[in-house]
């Protein structure tokens, strides 16, 4: 009956431009159906707007128009409702109501977590908040084996941090927690309190004296957080402090719920950041860290690294190409580099990595920002590159710290190598390419630090799963209890990239929107394919929820044929150019026969672009550096200097990066055996893809929980709640599909005989 749904009086949400949504009630409605079958309802606003709808009742019951498509004004709830801790006890569960409960939540009330079903809902605060402290949580680590109802406690990170601990030590099954949203949106932040509950709720690590604390796994889990940021975090236009690479954190525990160590694996860095940034962006923290830092450092490494004036005019990295790309944002506001490069320091110390490492680490970042300064001319009247290896300073100093000769290194950029049939001449690069080619090797050289680190941290934290002799590669990510060894349990935290939509987007966002896309699918299976396979099996009266299914998306990326494989096979021909992989990309997928029709879209961009529709959106990439990004390496002769440096640790961490692919340690057995028969150097997208296969075997092995953090506004406002954005991001995290059906759905699902093993154990059961 239509008045029993709208009747005069009812709460109803309106639709406003400037707003988005404010309330209204009914003013109006006919108690009859007219003759057409259709009652009439008027709705009024807050602004005393009215408008007046015709529908059937059968347009009420689905809430929408079936001739004009137009939604009735959606319902409000009752006020009782505007702050419940779990977005599925909603009564109408609607987008403004939803919202309406985040926002009251949040604005008013300061709460930062809303639970969705499965999922926590985070918002930014964008200003300190005090709930996080050891008292906090104790308090949640003492609700231990309750169900949230149970306890009177408000939804937080730790909620989800305990449910996942109990969950391990319950079932003896690994954990992982998915924390995503998009840049700024609080990840880090959060997967750093998840980690900080997870080494504290047994023992206050903040208790512990100085050296008991310096030396506690639980202290060395955590000394990562500041490592891996210092080396794969940079400001951007969105946050000061943006994680430019994916990380899976596994927190290892024994069979005792002790922690025992840790093991990262991190996906594709940001490499383009080591040469150019973008406007108000700057390079790795660790580079303005080393240049403020730098009177820490020995006095003869001073002099060496050449940073600080000491041998030449150079004042605290100002004039380093490499960093002034975007001058004016060189300093962070609140941020002391020299006082964080301290920490990163000691934070080295903390996981194993001795004084002496860490300058070796630090002569080749120095190494990099000279490497940045050579100068590279036009040959008189020509194209050609020449670079003047007798008086370059940078130069000169760039291969002193390197352990190269600065005259083979000069050659090998501006020249290159030809072999035609066995015959080798050289031939002159121009200035673009051999400018290409010097910021590849920095790009390379980085990229292996970067690695190198990981695998180290691994080396030490990773103790539990370490075999005498065994193959790096192999360790990380083979349970230790498979092997025979103790018992170990992990909880994994997934702190990775949202999806990302900017204007212009390149090779970085459709990596990073590939991998969304996997996740996305993982989330769609958990959610909604096992529960409705569930309901199926067990002949429950269910009417499907239509969902959105990705799989057409994520083959058009990485099937046969797909735009992966034809962007290797063009990135390994000689001839291949950006060019050549666009037109092959609009002639093997734009055909109107094409199976990717409609995901593969037509675009505005002449032969510049191409655009995927994504389960988030339309994106359009530029293709711009897609091969040389893909291809991500270094020309063979510089690869031969690099392994010939007279420098050690150059050689070793070079080793690192070619051995592994570029990608960091521990990739997955199905990378290796790729490589191995095909002998070729993997391209970046290669790695990419098997590391997300990888990734997803591993979430397919745990249990997964899920965080969504949601950034409020786009100025960093504490408090200030930007409806539009938030509906959006919540759209796109599927959270609005999830309330749908964990609402309509059962709430718990247990099979018959855990059942009867836990809560029967009355022998006529058994
Ligand atoms: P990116 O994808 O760029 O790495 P992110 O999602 O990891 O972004 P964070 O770096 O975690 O974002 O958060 C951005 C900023 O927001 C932080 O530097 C901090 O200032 C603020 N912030 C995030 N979470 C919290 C929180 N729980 N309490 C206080 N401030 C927070
Ligand atoms: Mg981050």
């Amino acid at each position: 009956m239509a008045e029993s749904i709208y009747s005069q009086g009812t709460k109803v949400w309106f639709e406003d431009k400037e707003s988005g949504w404010i309330p209204g009630e009914v003013s109006f409605c006919s108690l009859l159906a007219q003759e057409d079958g259709t009652v009439e309802l008027t709705f009024v606003n807050q602004r005393k707007k009215e408008i007046t709808m015709k529908a059937t009742l059968e347009d009420i019951a689905r809430n929408s128009m079936k001739d004009t498509k137009q939604s009735l004004p959606p319902l409000c709830n009752a006020p009782e409702y505007d702050q419940v801790n779990d977005l599925t006890q909603l009564p109408y569960l609607n987008e403004p109501s939803i919202l309406h409960v985040i926002r009251n939540r949040y604005s008013t009330h300061k709460q930062l977590y809303t639970y969705s079903g499965i999922v926590l809902v985070a918002i930014n605060p964008f200003t300190e908040v005090q709930i996080y402290g050891q008292d906090v949580i104790q308090m949640y680590a003492g609700a231990a084996g309750k169900k949230r109802d149970e306890i009177d406690l408000d939804p937080h990170l730790f909620t989800i941090a305990e449910e996942a601990y109990r969950a391990m030590q319950r079932d003896s099954r690994d954990q992982t927690i998915i924390v995503s949203g998009e840049s700024g949106a609080g990840k880090t932040e959060s997967a750093k309190y998840i980690m900080r509950y997870m080494a504290s709720m047994k023992s206050d690590v903040s208790n512990l004296i100085h050296e008991e604390a310096a030396s506690s796994v639980e202290h060395q889990v955590l000394a990562t957080n500041p490592i891996l940021e210092a080396f794969g975090n940079a400001k951007t236009s969105r946050n000061d402090n943006s994680s430019r690479f994916g990380k899976y954190i596994q927190i290892l525990f024994d069979s005792n719920s002790t922690i025992v160590g840790a093991r990262i694996r991190t996906y594709l860095l940001e490499r383009s950041r080591i040469s150019f940034q973008q406007r108000s962006e700057r390079n790795y923290h660790i580079f303005y860290q080393l240049c403020q830092g730098v009177a820490s450092l020995p006095d003869s490494e001073r002099a060496e690294f050449g940073l600080d004036g000491l041998d030449s005019d150079l004042t605290d990295g100002k004039e380093f190409r490499y960093l002034s790309s975007s001058s004016s944002s060189f300093k962070i506001e609140n941020v002391d580099d020299a006082a964080n490069f301290s920490a990163t320091r000691q934070a080295l110390s903390i996981v194993g990595i001795d004084s002496g490492k860490q300058l070796s680490i630090f002569r080749l970042l120095a190494g990099i920002l000279h490497l940045g300064n050579i100068d590279i001319q036009h040959r008189r009247d020509t194209k050609d590159a020449i670079i003047d290896h007798k008086s370059d300073i940078a130069l000169g100093k760039a291969m002193e710290l390197l352990g190269i000769s600065a005259e083979d290194f000069a050659r090998c950029t501006t020249k290159k190598v030809i072999d035609a049939r066995g015959e080798k001449y050289e031939s002159a690069r121009t200035v673009d390419q051999a400018v290409g080619v010097r910021d590849g090797v920095a790009k390379f050289i980085y990229d292996s630090v970067f690695d190198w680190l990981v695998r180290r941290i691994n080396e030490s934290l990773g103790e539990g799963s370490v075999v005498e002799g065994e193959e790096d590669e192999d360790r990380t990510y083979e349970k230790s209890s498979r092997k025979g060894q103790r018992e170990r349990t992990f909880i994994a935290v997934l702190d990775i990239y949202g999806f990302e939509h900017f204007q212009t987007n390149s090779f970085e966002q459709f990596c990073i929107n590939y991998a969304n896309e996997k996740l996305q699918q993982q989330f769609i299976s958990h959610v909604f394919k096992l529960e409705q396979a569930e309901y199926a099996l067990e002949s429950i009266d269910w009417t499907t929820i239509d969902f959105s299914d990705n799989q057409p998306c994520i083959d058009l990326i990485e099937g046969r044929l797909g735009i992966l494989a034809l962007l290797d096979e063009e990135s390994r021909l000689a001839t291949g150019t950006d060019d050549s992989f666009i037109e092959k990309l609009n002639s093997q997928l734009k055909s109107p026969s094409s199976q990717h029709k409609g995901i593969f879209k037509d675009h505005l961009h002449g032969n510049e672009a191409f655009t995927i529709a994504h389960y988030a959106g339309d994106v359009s990439y530029n293709i711009d550096g897609f091969l040389e990004k893909n291809r991500g390496t270094v020309p063979d002769e510089h690869r031969d200097l690099l392994m010939g440096s007279t420098n050690a640790f150059l050689r070793e961490v070079v080793e690192v990066g070619s051995n592994v692919g570029i990608d960091n340690h521990a990739t997955s057995n199905v990378h290796h055996s790729s490589k191995a028969v095909s002998g070729r150097k993997p391209t970046q997208c290669s790695i990419f893809k098997s590391s997300l296969f990888t990734l997803t075997e591993a979430l397919k092995q745990t249990s997964v929980h899920y965080i969504r953090c949601i950034k409020p506004n786009e100025d960093k406002t504490p408090w200030m709640f930007d409806g539009g954005l938030v509906a959006a991001q919540l759209r796109a995290c599927g959270v609005l599909e999830t309330i749908r059906i964990t609402s309509e759905g059962y709430p718990t699902r247990w099979k018959y005989e855990e059942f009867v093993d836990r809560y029967g154990k009355s022998p006529t059961y058994r």
